[in-house]
């Protein structure tokens, strides 16, 4: 199978020919059509996998170009994730008018309210940091419509169990919520259970 039978818009076929990606990862390959359309979904799969792009190119193509709000959340559980993922989102988006932007705990906050005002539609950002913009008012979760969890074992190892759940109360109810994990324990099952309506699983 190749990327153009996966019903992906030209500027994002382009963008990922650029970046050298010739045909889908099998975890793409499954996760892109159920992600496209607007199903919760679990996968399980490891780093390497080709996971980012797998949520990556779905979020692409359900954003709104035109439309300066946030629209979708990428929970990450480090700085270094966080600015990779922003860094893939925005190579594939390189011929849209979509833009990510990666907001991380340690950075000065200064630099992260000019940054805000070129308005991106995608933030990825480490739970605490976005907890901070979301209570001093410099992002707003209120238009948003995805949500991914990225490495979401990693962020419960981390302790950031409180801050995921005050952010996924946060944002609208009617919304698609994409879980990623390497592993499945227990407290991740609850989440699933609690944020997500009949998840496709996929496993990598
Ligand atoms: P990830 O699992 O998302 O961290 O991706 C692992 C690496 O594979 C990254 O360097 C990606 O840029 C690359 N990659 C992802 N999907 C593809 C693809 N379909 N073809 C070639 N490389 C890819």
């Amino acid at each position: 199978e190749k990327f153009e039978q996966l019903m992906i818009s030209e500027p994002v076929l382009r963008a990922l020919n650029d970046m050298g990606f010739e045909e889908p990862t099998p975890i793409q390959q499954e996760a892109i059509p159920v992600a496209m359309s607007g199903q919760d979904m679990i996968g399980q799969a490891q780093t390497g996998t080709g996971k980012t792009a797998a949520f990556g190119i779905p979020v692409l193509e359900r954003v709104d170009g035109t439309n300066r709000h946030v629209q979708v959340v990428i929970l990450s559980p480090t700085r270094e994730l966080a600015i990779q993922v922003a860094e893939e989102l925005n190579k594939m988006a390189q011929y849209t008018d979509i833009q990510a932007l990666p907001i991380y705990g340690g950075q000065d906050i200064n630099r992260q309210f000019r940054s805000l005002r070129k308005n991106p539609q995608i933030i990825v950002a480490t739970p605490g940091r976005l907890m901070d913009h979301m209570d001093r008012g410099s992002i707003k979760l209120d238009q948003v419509k995805i949500v991914v969890l990225d490495e979401a074992d990693e962020m419960l190892n981390m302790g950031f169990v409180d801050d995921i759940n005050k952010i996924l109360q946060e944002v609208p109810e009617e919304r698609q919520t994409l879980l990623f994990s390497a592993t499945m324990p227990k407290a991740i099952q609850n989440l699933a259970e609690t944020y997500l309506t009949e998840p496709t699983l996929i496993r990598m």
